[in-house]
């Protein structure tokens, strides 16, 4: 699995057959921590910042590592946990307390506002860790878990999908979704051509190493194909959706709407690392302290759209 052999020459797309996507290069970020975790940020990107309305793509592994992320909270978004490789513990502030193994989906609603915490033993992780944000009209919704340990797979000429979030040729998954999108993992054998939804614009996040593209890079898609032609063996993630038409502002681990809400939302968490109490609740089960906001910047946050 770790070595594609797909050609990226021959990644095409509908009717534009002779045309590649846009290359979305990962940024290698340190996770910190004693073993600490490498991931590859595609989005939000220098240029493109959201794929419908996938607002963040860290990617990591394979790779022997602990994962250790101290209880922190999150607003205005959905975290999506898929895992190829390993084990991962999610708690919660409802009370959730939920490992997460390949072929599950761990999604957790922020909504108004949560906090969790994930960990691992040292092992081999590989997998992803994504963001949906929350439309405006729902991003205030009550905070939410679910866990799905499994998930619709379709499969035709040479592929087959496993449909984590929202639809793909007519599967869909039973995750809660807030806004039209598609989250699925992709196994090519051969001569694929996967439908794909002509409104959406969709990424392609190649897992593996290949030939003239950088691993970890992702393949960005303008919305108007409705089929993904691929040639080769390998696995990979698409993510799309319809263009996401509102500005956000996201800064560390908050997705608001301007710096005055992302300022109260910092205030209103480091107030309860004092107190023991706030709107975030506590994680219950987490053997160490929760993570300070980091302080905000000298500039207040610009509200960005899709495109930078
Ligand atoms: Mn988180």
């Amino acid at each position: 699995m770790s070595n594609l052999e797909l050609d990226p020459r021959e990644i095409r797309c509908g009717t534009d057959a002779g045309t590649d996507g846009e290359v979305l290069p990962g940024r290698e970020v340190p996770l910190g921590g004693p073993r600490a975790m490498s991931v590859s940020r595609t989005l939000p990107g220098a240029h493109r910042r959201m794929i419908g309305a996938w607002c963040f793509v860290d990617a990591y592994g394979p790779q022997r590592a602990a994962m250790r992320v101290p209880p922190h909270p999150h607003t205005g978004l959905q975290t999506v946990s898929w895992l190829v490789e390993g084990e991962v513990l999610h708690l919660d502030s409802l009370g959730s307390r939920r490992h997460i193994r390949p072929g599950q989906l761990n999604l957790m609603t922020a909504g108004r506002g949560i906090s969790h915490s994930e960990e691992s033993p040292e092992t081999v992780l590989h997998g992803v860790q994504l963001w949906v944000a929350l439309p405006g009209e729902h991003r205030h919704v009550d905070p939410g878990f679910e866990h799905h340990p499994s998930l619709p797979v379709v499969s035709g000429p040479g592929f087959e999908a496993t449909v984590v979030m929202g639809t793909l040729g007519g599967a869909s998954s039973p995750a809660t979704a807030y806004s039209p999108l598609v989250g699925a993992e992709i196994t090519v054998d051969g001569a694929g051509r996967v439908p794909l939804s002509a409104g959406f614009e969709h990424g392609l996040l190649l897992d593996g190493t290949i030939e003239g593209l950088e691993r970890g890079s992702m393949v960005y898609h303008a919305p108007g194909r409705d089929e993904l032609r691929l040639a080769g063996r390998g696995r990979m993630l698409l993510i799309g959706g319809e263009p996401f038409g509102e500005e956000i502002v996201m800064w560390w681990n908050f997705v608001g709407r301007t710096h005055d809400e992302i300022a109260a939302f910092r205030a209103e968490w480091m107030d309860g690392l004092d107190s023991g109490t706030s709107a975030f609740g506590s994680v219950a089960g987490f053997d160490g302290p929760p993570l300070p906001a980091p302080v905000l910047p000298g500039t207040r946050l610009k509200p960005r759209g899709r495109v930078r």
